[in-house]
């Protein structure tokens, strides 16, 4: 099949997915696009932009809001929550991850779904950031007086919404894991952005993040579902893709050598003054990949961290609680990542035990890799994993947006994004190895023999809120002491417009 102005570089029967796949590249743009065509009603639409982060300001995080506060189609100051009435959508929303910003849609009606994609192309092609600078005042950060005798504050809705999520304690420890295991590294960077650095960013910055990394030359395009695919790409292709030249864009996820040495890491995050701390730390233990798994690699990583840590009786967990210095044991096993990541944590603890948290780790890992599983349980959990993956209920996710996300896996660093799908192969190369008595050498390969690993324990600080709540007032106090009186009445007139600004219907302006 010829499709004009893209290039095809792919197509084959999907099985897994009950459709047909198609992998294309934009001639012009450089868009990179995959289609899976089959008679799911629910058809999807996501754009996804790889936007490695530099800092902490949050700039991914804070794009992510600001593309959609109108745009050159829709310039109302709110196409979002516009859309969301009137529309039949089955999922409308948007994402920040560590390497990665999507806007997936889905609709199971045709004139829908078209719309949908519409103001999300327009959005991230052509946000109104670069003209209303209250986009980022209001999305990201803004200086707030009300009278000359007040004191000045900080606002805004990501700068809000990542003061909360430094409270959360998982959120702060998931958040340091990948500093430790990616130091210098943009995994080591929050993409969500921390609120010290939210402040510092400015318009300039901004807009150039934009201009740089949302460009079609920096997408991927997923579309499925029971589609009319020349109908859909010409469209694209004559309504947005078009406009645009092929650029070179540096947005490649480099590669973190292997650590020497394993890198020990003490962070603190905040508690309440009056909170007692004892027993409130975390410990994890954290190993990082080379390089993204194969379909059965990863598959098997899931089971092992399944059987190793969630099972009835899994012999880690068993292990760790029976040493009676924590109160849970969690793991988790990230694939969506350049180089995916495995750790094992221990919640509400004492720092002084994580040697033996350390030590009971390696030696039932050494006795596993050895010993193995009894078979009956790899079967059990294999199977128990097949039957999830072919059932495909993800709740209220419509299958393309789950679908869309597991393709870039492997679709993000470069590689095919078919192979998340090849689950009968996957699954028979994972049974093979089971026969073979190679499934346990997951565990030396990847864990034990591997250096790159991090210790982080994460501490409690009761303190922590009060010493940054006096560093924020300090810095607000310096940067009040070099307004003049006019500067002041300024801005408090612009606190009260932008206030205005925000409760103002959507009209068109
Ligand atoms: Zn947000």
């Amino acid at each position: 099949m010829e499709y004009r102005n893209y290039k095809v570089i792919k197509e084959e029967r999907i099985e897994a997915l009950n459709g047909f796949g198609l992998l294309l590249e934009h001639e012009k743009s450089g868009a990179r696009i995959m289609v899976i065509k089959n008679d799911d009603e629910n058809k999807t639409f996501n754009i996804i932009f790889r936007t490695p982060p530099k800092d902490d300001t949050g700039l991914p995080h804070i794009l992510e809001h600001s593309v959609l506060c109108g745009s050159r189609k829709y310039p109302v100051k709110d196409p979002f929550v516009e859309l969301a009435k009137g529309s039949l959508n089955t999922f409308l929303n948007a994402m920040t991850y560590p390497d990665k910003t999507m806007y997936p849609v889905a609709s199971c009606n045709n004139q829908d779904f078209r719309n949908l994609v519409d103001v999300y192309m327009d959005a991230v092609l052509y946000p109104n950031i670069y003209n209303d600078p209250r986009i980022l005042q209001q999305e990201g950060w803004h200086y707030e007086l009300e009278a000359l005798e007040s004191d000045m504050t900080y606002n805004g809705v990501v700068y809000n919404e990542m003061k909360g999520a430094s409270s959360n304690p998982e959120q702060v420890l998931f958040r340091q894991i990948q500093t430790a295991l990616f130091p210098n590294h943009p995994y080591g960077y929050d993409s969500g952005g921390e609120p010290d650095a939210i402040t510092d960013l400015t318009q300039e910055q901004f807009v150039d993040f934009h201009k740089t990394f949302y460009h079609p030359s920096n997408s991927y395009i997923f579309l499925y579902g029971d589609l009319d695919i020349t109908e859909q790409l010409t469209w694209l292709d004559e309504t947005y893709l078009n406009d645009f030249e092929k650029i070179k864009v540096d947005s490649e996820l480099v590669r973190v050598e292997p650590f020497k040495d394993r890198n020990h890491v003490t962070k603190s995050y905040a508690v309440g003054q009056e909170t007692n701390t004892d027993n409130k730390a975390y410990l994890s233990y954290n190993v990082a990949f080379d390089k993204p798994g194969s379909q059965s690699e990863n598959l098997g990583l899931e089971v092992m961290e399944y059987l190793l840590l969630d099972a009835p009786g899994a012999p880690l967990k068993e292990a760790l609680l029976k040493l009676n210095i924590a109160e849970d044991i969690f793991g988790s096993y990230d694939s969506g990542l350049r180089q995916p990541t495995f750790s094992i944590i221990a919640k509400n603890t004492n720092v002084e035990h994580e040697a033996l948290f350390v030590e009971t780790i390696e030696s039932v890992l050494g006795k596993i890799a050895l010993e193995g599983f009894s078979r009956r349980k790899i079967e059990a959990a294999i199977n128990y994993f097949e039957f999830k993956v072919r059932e495909a209920d993800f709740g209220q996710y419509p299958k393309g947006v789950i679908y869309s996300i597991k393709a870039l896996d492997t679709w993000l660093y470069d590689g095919d994004p078919f192979e998340n799908f090849a689950y009968d192969e996957a699954f028979r190369q994972l049974r093979e190895s089971v026969e073979n008595g190679c499934f346990t050498s997951l565990i030396s390969t990847y864990l034990l023999d591997n250096p790159h690993t991090a210790l982080l324990r994460l501490i409690p600080d009761a303190q922590m809120l009060a010493k940054k709540e006096k560093q924020l007032k300090e810095k607000l106090h310096q940067y009040g002491s070099t307004l003049t009186k006019e500067d002041k009445l300024a801005l408090i007139e612009g606190t009260k417009a932008l206030k205005k600004h925000q409760a103002e219907p959507n009209a068109r302006e």
